[in-house]
């Protein structure tokens, strides 16, 4: 079979494997179609200190069921394969906080992902559930997109929305994309407001449900009325420092700011302690998904209750993952996928 391995920076090659053999509790899964993730464009452009190369990259994966040995999955069916597996057993885990265990399982860091024409899939992805079936509705490319659902999905989970009338996004990628449309048909939020720097993608936002957009290349105006009642959630899609310099813009008393993108450069604060303290401000990162946010995700894409279909603007072959990346990269399009069973 073909494969795409990722050996380290600028070194992903494509060759010819066997395609890999399923032991007791464990299933082949034939991929149809993989998400491209920032992190995989980081990986390759960068490197990455996580990634355990030689490794196939690509978490964002669905397929179907090629050969099974597990009672718990059946050859023909159409499933999304979770990206992360925790040990459950740590004291991370334990407390709460699956989604930064650090024995965690990873498709395309300690394990191979999708970027392949088959995919084994793990024992203890079987074994803990990690694999969600897929409705007949669901392309495979939509049922992909699972996991930046899912990712998406803790974030917003992280504070309550209780009485929430406004929100702020803070980028216009298709994760920010992913975020409004939550937002809105989720956790019905009244008054919606993207900040971005694409017109295109402005649009697309305005399409899924934005209630206003904000081009901060040409909107300060705009930017200052939401200034002064201040803003009650600003949800941070992007990681550059400059995004928290806008949201320190829009705080007012009570405000709750969430860090959903990680930083490449890292970069300090831009608030000091005493206008956390007397504005109250909450602040949190958020990193993965947990398994109960993952099953939440597979049930809102299988619903079709927000729009995955029209973030998927390019389609790639496994021979063209680097045009994928780079497609990525230059931020062309919205989102893009792999299909690898298309040569
Ligand atoms: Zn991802
Ligand atoms: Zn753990």
């Amino acid at each position: 079979m073909k494969s795409v391995i990722y050996y380290g920076k600028h070194n992903m090659v494509l060759k010819e494997v066997p395609i890999p053999a399923v032991s007791q509790g464990e299933a082949i899964l034939e991929v149809r179609s993989v998400g491209v993730c920032p992190t995989d464009v980081k990986a390759f452009f960068m490197g990455s200190s996580s990634v355990k190369s030689p490794v196939v990259l690509g978490h964002e994966v669905s397929g179907v069921i090629h050969e099974s040995n597990t009672s718990r999955l059946n050859d023909g069916q159409r499933v999304n394969v979770a990206a992360d597996s925790p040990c459950l057993q740590c004291t991370v885990c334990k407390k709460g906080f699956q989604n930064l265990c650090p024995d965690m399982t990873s498709l395309g860091v300690n394990i191979d992902g999708g970027y392949s024409r088959f995919m084994r899939i793990n024992k203890d992805f079987v074994n803990k559930g990690l694999v969600y079936d897929l409705n007949d509705k669901i392309s495979f490319d939509e049922g992909a997109l699972i996991e930046p659902v899912a990712v998406s999905l803790h974030c917003l989970n992280l504070v309550s929305w209780d009485g929430i009338e406004n929100a702020v996004v803070i980028g216009d990628g298709p994760n920010a994309l992913i975020h409004i449309q939550l937002l809105k048909k989720v956790k019905n939020v009244e008054n919606v407001i993207v900040l971005g720097l694409s017109a295109e993608r402005l649009h697309m936002a305005s399409a899924l449900g934005a209630d206003r957009t904000v081009n901060v290349l040409d909107g300060q105006s705009d930017l200052d009325m939401l200034k002064g009642t201040g803003v009650d959630v600003i949800d941070i899609t992007i990681g550059n420092r400059e995004a928290m310099i806008e949201a320190k813009k829009i705080v007012g008393k009570g405000s709750r700011v969430l860090v959903f993108g990680g930083s490449i450069q890292d970069s300090q604060l831009p608030f000091t302690m005493n206008e956390l303290h007397y504005d109250q401000l909450t602040m949190t990162g958020s990193s993965g998904t947990s398994i109960g946010n993952y099953i939440l995700a597979a049930d809102i894409v299988n619903s079709r209750i927000i729009d995955l279909k029209r973030l998927i603007t390019e389609r790639f072959s496994l021979s063209k993952v680097h045009d994928a990346l780079v497609y990525s990269r230059e931020m062309k399009g919205l989102k893009c996928v792999v299909n690898p069973s298309t040569g």
